[in-house]
């Protein structure tokens, strides 16, 4: 059931469970009544918690095998990293790619959806396929994640039998799951060392695939569909290939959103037509880190770890996927300046970089926003509910970056 394939060959021998299912926490859903966000057709929407359970997700190769390999891609000397061959080589090069002892890292297969701003194979094909070598003028490229936490094409018999199967707080977990990596191999733990332009790229390739992903899903009559792309740098954040890559979680369930995102979306109801990020100073601006014309960066006043950054283009865009090439442009000279200020200060390097955005068929307002969000071992109490402890005041922790960032502009 790899590339989220659901078939009579693949699912022969497998049972109910071994889809990839979605589930509402009933201790923490609430149905959707208001016409407040995206209600158009007649299905029961929630919001609140809910778990993907996919047991594929578990089968995907993780990128370090040995301590020694660990240690390479974080202290990442390029003469070694030029050399690393990795999953997705198979991928970027078109054929199998074996290790030096002779053990196959990737067998070549791909659903690939974007190479850079150009469209590709189509969202919904259900044949993998071997590609022609990609060009080394190519700075990014999505594909379909090949162990997903969704299902993306399934089979309408097993669906109707996997449907009166499951129990009614159960159902078959339905979108489409992307990654995109870069071209050349980059660490990810060293977003520094990575060119402006190729996290451009890797902007630029998220946002041609997030768009062509949702026309092609309309088209087969999917609705309000929550989009969230996110990086997750380094193993201790759930990062399992050294090389960078981005991701993006396309639900079509149809069936509403978060918590996180109901909260979000009611704050802004709230604001109407002042929207806070259009107006606030940031703490009178002793939060801001850096601001430059496109965006700006500051320590969130409520952070969820210490050093947690928030950052939101200057102007008022509900979508990732309508930023526009200078704002995509920006935002890599930005961030790479960012994640190397905050290295000299010695915060951890592994970090989540999440962007929130308003659903696609929702009719809500939204200022879209980032956040930057380090490791950190977090307790107990902070699992259990809606809240953290963080012990650095966020305006001191703006001023050490600041200090630290300084020397990087101009
Ligand atoms: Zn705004």
């Amino acid at each position: 059931m790899e590339w989220g394939i659901i078939n009579k060959n693949n699912f022969k021998d497998k049972t109910t469970y071994d889809i990839p299912i979605k589930r509402w926490d009933p201790l923490s859903t609430v149905r959707i009544k208001s016409k407040d966000f995206g209600v158009r057709k007649k299905r029961e929407r929630y919001y609140g918690h809910y778990s993907y359970l996919s047991p594929i997700r578990g089968k995907r190769p993780k990128g370090y095998d040995t301590v020694e390999k660990k240690s390479e891609f974080e202290h990442c000397p390029k003469k070694i990293y030029a050399r690393v061959k990795d999953v997705f080589m198979a991928v970027t090069e078109g054929k199998p790619i074996y290790d030096n002892w002779g053990y196959q890292l990737g067998d070549g297969f791909t659903i690939i959806i974007a190479e850079d701003d150009k469209k590709c194979d189509n969202p919904f094909l259900d044949t993998p396929h071997q590609i022609e070598r990609i060009p080394n003028s190519c700075k990014a490229i999505t594909l379909i994640n090949r162990y997903p936490s969704m299902a993306r094409i399934i089979d309408p018999e097993i669906e109707k039998c996997i449907t009166e199967e499951l129990p009614p707080h159960l159902k078959l977990a339905r979108g489409i799951n992307l990654v995109t990596i870069s071209r050349k191999f980059y660490p990810s733990l060293c977003f520094n060392l990575i060119p402006e332009e190729i996290i451009a790229g890797i902007f630029l390739s998220m946002k041609t695939a997030i768009l062509y992903c949702v026309q092609e899903a309309i088209e087969r009559d999917y609705y309000d569909i929550p989009v969230n792309p996110f990086f997750n740098i380094g193993m201790k954040v759930g990062g399992s290939q050294p090389r960078i890559h981005s991701q993006v979680y396309i639900d079509l369930n149809g069936d509403g959103h978060g918590s996180r995102l109901e909260g979000f979306l009611r704050a802004f109801k709230e604001m109407g037509e002042n929207c806070h990020l259009c107006e606030t100073s940031h703490g009178d601006t002793d939060r801001i880190i850096l601001k430059t014309e496109f965006w700006t960066f500051y320590t969130t006043g409520s952070p969820v770890r210490n050093y947690h950054i928030r950052f939101h283009p200057n102007e008022h865009l509900r979508r990732f996927s309508q930023l526009k090439i200078n704002q995509i442009n920006d935002l890599a000279k930005s961030l790479k300046i960012i994640f190397q200020a905050i290295d000299d200060i010695k915060i951890d390097k592994n970090r989540n970089l999440l962007f929130n955005s308003c659903p696609f068929g929702y009719d809500a307002d939204f200022h879209m926003f980032g956040d930057i969000i380090p490791h950190e071992v977090i307790g107990g109490a902070e699992m259990a509910d809606d809240m953290r402890v963080a012990r650095k005041l966020p305006h001191i922790a703006a001023a050490e970056i600041r200090e630290s960032i300084i020397k990087y502009l101009n």
